[in-house]
């Protein structure tokens, strides 16, 4: 049963604090994770690129989902079930909107970016991808878009070949039109990197692809958690993402999938929810967003998904872009002016990631340091083997930040770097 009526919003309990966005020292109270000390200290949380904190918003609407509307969706006749499956599909209508794509039914909910391209490499991958022919990515991308299209070209006899990026960190596009040839399917490439935090000219990269008639796949892991994408403005085939990086729960994601294409592929799980009829010689199955959701999905991550576009829709997004351009901007000028630190990545314009290293200090010590004054960063070699190596490194320290962090926390993260190179430079 997919409709009933009256139902009842079991995807959210309460309102996010209206309009506070102006002002990011307000909008952190949305957050109550913010207030908490680690190691005594008031937690300075910048790992926002590996997952972000969760609005109340969010948390409210998972919770009002258990306590008030717990239900499998689309197959009881009861009323629970009924209002389960409305917060379910409004969810994906919400994300539709907000993305620009043409209908919901172009939004597959999986589990994240990684579920998203394993799901193309093995539907799209296997229908279209023969011997002889090549997929294209770049120097710069997570290894959850690199691996799945390793499995594709050995099931198919496929090339990878990849696209290099320039000193500074951008794709190097002088180099692009010989490496898109008559044998290119694919041209798979991340909206912005998760180590550079270069932004990628997603629409000119498409068009490009388009015109010689090489499917794209955007991976925009890294561009969502920091403003609206339109995907029709984008002109891609496939764009995934993560909720957990945008201020949803973890295990809930989207692939969306131009809606001709989209209709035209097999599916790749099979199971209950994504048939039409089964016997047991064969079996028929819905269109998408179904066909590719076999079994029960992740109903509350779903929702809580939509809570978080919701509460995103509530932001003015082009204030807080300049804010993290300018946290950015700070914590280079802060960090560039320690003795020994070098800046990976450093094209104009990139998303608020600012991964470093520092002479003699391994980045696992400068981590180790940072979380004893309450300052959370990543260090390693964040999934992108391949470009650590192309920068010569084989893991390097990683400050990533969202619209609700500060310029202050940004002098606490200078403060704790200095104190590493006071006991090790
Ligand atoms: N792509 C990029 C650019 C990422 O930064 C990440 C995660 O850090 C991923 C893909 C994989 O995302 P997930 O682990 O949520 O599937």
């Amino acid at each position: 049963m997919r409709g009933q009526t009256a139902p009842k919003d079991v995807s959210s309990s309460s309102n996010p604090s209206l309009l506070l966005s102006l002002n990011p020292a307000t909008l952190r109270r949305d957050f109550p994770i913010l207030e908490r000390l680690v190691h005594g200290k008031p937690l300075v949380y910048l790992d926002n690129g590996a997952t972000s904190q969760k609005p109340r918003a969010v948390i409210n609407a998972i919770s009002g989902f258990f306590e008030n509307g717990c239900a499998n969706i689309h197959r009881g006749v009861h009323l629970l079930s009924g209002e389960a499956t409305q917060a379910y599909d409004r969810a994906r209508a919400t994300i539709c909107q907000a993305m620009g794509a043409a209908r919901p039914d172009e939004l597959v909910f999986v589990r994240g970016t990684t579920e998203a391209i394993n799901l193309v490499s093995r539907s799209w991958g296997d229908l279209h991808v023969r011997a002889g022919d090549e997929i294209l990515l770049t120097e710069m991308e997570h290894h959850a878009n690199i691996v799945p299209w390793q499995f594709l070209a050995r099931r198919a006899g496929a090339t990878i070949r990849v696209l290099p990026i320039t000193p500074e960190g951008a794709l190097d596009l002088d180099k692009l039109p010989s490496l898109l040839t008559d044998k290119t399917r694919l041209f798979a490439f991340t909206h912005v990197s998760n180590v550079l935090g270069t932004v990628n000219p997603a629409t000119e990269l498409c068009r490009i692809a388009r015109e010689r008639g090489i499917t794209t796949l955007v991976d925009g892991a890294q561009a969502v958690p920091h403003g609206p994408v339109n995907v029709g403005e984008i002109g891609c085939d496939f764009y995934v993402f993560s909720g957990h990086k945008m201020f949803g729960p973890d295990g809930i994601g989207v692939l969306y999938g131009r809606g001709k294409l989209l209709s035209s592929l097999p599916p790749w799980q099979g199971g209950g929810d994504m048939v039409e009829r089964v016997s047991f010689e064969e079996s028929t199955f819905r269109p998408p967003p179904d066909r590719y959701e076999a079994g029960t999905p992740n109903i509350s991550g779903a929702i809580g998904l939509g809570s978080a576009f919701d509460y995103h829709a509530l932001l003015n997004w082009p204030e807080l872009r300049e804010h993290e351009h300018a946290l950015a901007a700070a914590a280079h000028e802060a960090l560039l002016s320690i003795p020994g630190v070098k800046i990976q990545g450093t094209v104009p314009g990139k998303a608020p990631v600012v991964s470093f290293t520092m002479d003699g200090i391994h980045p696992h010590d400068i981590g180790t340091i940072l979380d004893s004054e309450g300052v959370a960063i990543r260090a390693g070699n964040h999934c992108a083997q391949p470009l650590m190596a192309r920068l010569g490194i084989q893991s390097s320290a990683r400050a990533s930040f969202a619209c609700y962090n500060t310029l202050e926390e940004v002098e606490t993260l200078a403060k704790a770097v200095r104190k590493a190179h006071r006991y090790f430079g």
